[in-house]
């Protein structure tokens, strides 16, 4: 499997694009909200002459869907994302307001995602955490043997994501890092909705937020 990451508006979230030698690809957070952005993730698309067939979501906080209806109307796609994310899609007008954001209305979530779902597309397949805390939704995608995960903002480098929105906790985002995200090997890259890539080692050994060492 192959990763191609983007970062996309003022919020700088990363967009990533997964694909393999079946040429067919999936698009996890278009974050995308200009036509700028736009052309250049359908530029990487025909260049590789790859064939969008998913359109999934991390979380759906108004920036990790800017881009959704666009990826949905241009390769006839359908948002898949987590059943609880269903308040942040509804909220997205309002958030776009008062953010002074431009935005047409989202689609609805069409296809949810659970817990332990796998998400299959050409040769490759991904395993799929539900990690509540920073939204009470919030998935990560994972694969063993390419060595990746895909977090959104439950985990930056050296950081957490923030638990002071609507559906966030911050005890519950925590624990459920130390006993689903952590429990996936050290060695394993971590690619953010924010930031750069880490791993999981690293969190766990030196992310003041769950380094209890550091507190003792
Ligand atoms: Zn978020
Ligand atoms: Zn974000």
């Amino acid at each position: 499997m192959q990763l191609k990451r983007f970062t996309f508006s003022p919020f700088e979230v990363n967009t990533y694009i997964l694909y393999d030698k079946s040429k067919e690809c999936i698009i996890i957070d278009p974050a995308c909200n200009n036509k700028q952005e736009q052309d250049y993730l359908l530029n990487f698309i025909k260049e590789n002459r790859l064939k969008p067939v998913k359109l999934l979501n991390t979380h759906c906080h108004l920036d990790h869907i800017f881009g959704n209806k666009f990826i949905a109307d241009t390769f006839n796609l359908e948002t898949e994302a987590h059943k609880e994310e269903e308040n942040n899609i509804n909220n997205a007008l309002n958030a776009a307001h008062l953010y002074g954001i431009q935005m047409k209305e989202p689609y609805p979530i069409k296809k949810y995602i659970n817990e332990n779902d796998l998400i299959k597309f050409g040769f490759s397949e991904l395993k799929t955490l539900h990690v509540p805390g920073h939204t009470a939704g919030s998935l990560v995608f994972y694969n063993i043997e390419d060595n990746f995960a895909i977090v959104g903002d439950v985990l930056f480098k050296s950081s957490i994501g923030r638990t002071d929105l609507p559906g966030g906790n911050y005890e519950t985002l925590i624990s459920q890092i130390k006993t689903k995200l952590f429990n996936l090997p050290e060695k394993m890259n971590v690619y953010p909705g924010h930031g750069p890539e880490t791993n999981i080692g690293f969190e766990k050994h030196h992310n003041p937020f769950l380094n209890d060492e550091k507190y003792t």
